[in-house]
């Protein structure tokens, strides 16, 4: 991006306009986390409850009708933003829920719920589940307790000195016993792009199931679930300029249709007696309830919104932030928890500084208007490889521009001085 079109991009986001601690500028590190909103998501959410709000998929007048077309063609930019088919994508509050649908999906097929062809995902004692040491605690924990309820064992894969998934040895990992390779795009701790290709490849080899976490991909990079080859993907609105509260679950058409639900009630289903109940197709099928309509509607206008932009653009110019994010390893004391170079990762930049603990280290920036996160980062596997309990985090988006790194390593620099660690 251009001084002129980043400066364009940021007056656009309402947030970034104030002011923290006694009027210091905001300068907001932490997107990882979540992420601002631009005028256009937050205008389309009022929008539709002062004009179009009704619940969908139910009501025969007009204004249930123009709620329906605005959730389903929000469903139709999320769907086509990450290159999948729009009955592809089903709605959830977020991608914890998402990770989670699947999982207890693949449970209650176990249990021998749904149709005939779930025994396909059918788990038994001595299948295995294979997950990395980098993982969110969102793409671990269901899966623990997915072994738990089946009798499955869960396998992973470590993490190099780099950060770095290690598969040298992915043939002892991902075996004949393999059921579901769990793993996420893009780390949120050390921001490392993890080769998909190759566990997508040894997953099929031996028929095992792919979930993506794509929180941290989607809103940084170009994403074509198609051409990835994944079986299910989990991502959220919060993180891609969109609002909380939605999010959502990608799985390949036939094996949604093979899945069974798992949230019951209004809204998924066909004809109900008081003894059985046919379901509704996907993506109905998964969506119990009264839905977040004016949230998806907000998705669908973040994903419009990057798609304008263009997300090869986003990601070339959050490579030049990630690039300006990682000169903080030529500070003293300084330590990256993750690849120090710039190659197939994003502007995710987790940190320890000699001497200092990571949440004196944020208080000290905080008190300058630097926001950043502190703390595991809901990755205590990923920490306690490298020996630390908590890292600090300054992590970008769209709108971060090279002042806001200039202002963080400035006051990075004097940090370990603050305390009398040098
Ligand atoms: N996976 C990753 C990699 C994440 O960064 C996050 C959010 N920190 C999640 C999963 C969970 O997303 P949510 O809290 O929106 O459900």
């Amino acid at each position: 991006l251009t001084a002129a079109e980043l400066a364009a991009v940021r007056a656009d986001f309402p947030l970034l306009g104030r002011t923290v601690r006694g009027g210091r500028p905001l300068v907001y590190l932490d997107s990882a986390a979540t992420s601002q909103k631009p005028n256009v998501v937050l205008e389309a959410e009022v929008d539709f409850y002062e004009q179009r709000n009704a619940a969908v998929h139910r009501g025969a007048h007009q204004v249930a009708e123009e709620a329906t077309a605005a959730f389903e063609d929000a469903r139709s930019a999320v769907a086509s933003f990450v290159g999948a088919a729009d009955d592809e994508i089903v709605w959830t509050p977020g991608a914890t829920a998402a990770i989670n649908l699947v999982a207890y999906a693949l449970g209650n097929a176990t249990a021998g719920r749904g149709g005939a062809d779930a025994e396909r995902f059918r788990l038994a004692p001595g299948d295995e589940i294979v997950v990395t040491e980098a993982e969110h605690h969102a793409n671990l924990v269901p899966w623990q307790e997915l072994c738990a309820r089946t009798g499955a064992v869960l396998r992973w894969f470590g993490v190099d000195d780099d950060g770095r998934l290690d598969l040298s040895d992915v043939g002892s990992v991902i075996t004949e016993r393999t059921r579901v390779v769990a793993f996420g795009h893009v780390s949120n701790v050390t921001g490392a792009v993890a080769p998909v290709e190759t566990l997508v490849a040894a997953a099929r080899e031996v028929g095992a199931y792919t979930v993506l976490d794509a929180c941290q991909s989607v809103p940084h990079l170009p994403v074509d679930l198609h051409a990835l080859g994944v079986d299910f993907a989990a991502f959220s609105a919060h993180k891609m300029l969109g609002p909380t509260g939605v999010g959502a679950l990608y799985g390949r058409r036939e094996l949604l249709e093979a899945l069974p639900p798992v949230t019951t009630g209004g809204s998924m289903v066909e004809v109900v007696t008081m003894t059985e109940t046919t379901y509704m197709p996907p993506p109905q099928r998964f969506e119990a309830g009264t839905q977040m309509v004016a949230q998806a509607v907000g998705m669908g206008v973040a994903a419009q919104w990057l798609d304008e932009l263009g997300m090869g653009r986003v990601a070339a110019h959050e490579r030049e932030i990630a690039a300006e994010l990682l000169k903080i390893t030529e500070i003293p004391g300084i330590r990256v928890i993750g690849p120090s170079d710039d190659r197939d990762r994003i502007g995710v930049v987790s940190f320890v500084v000699d001497g200092v603990h990571a949440h004196d280290v944020s208080q000290v920036l905080d008190d300058r208007g630097i926001a950043v996160r502190v703390g595991h980062h809901c990755a205590q596997p990923l920490h306690r490889r490298f020996g630390v309990a908590a890292t600090a985090r300054a992590s970008a988006s769209v709108y971060t521009g090279v002042e806001d790194v200039v202002a963080f390593r400035e006051a990075l620099a004097g940090v370990r001085a603050f305390f009398g660690a040098e």
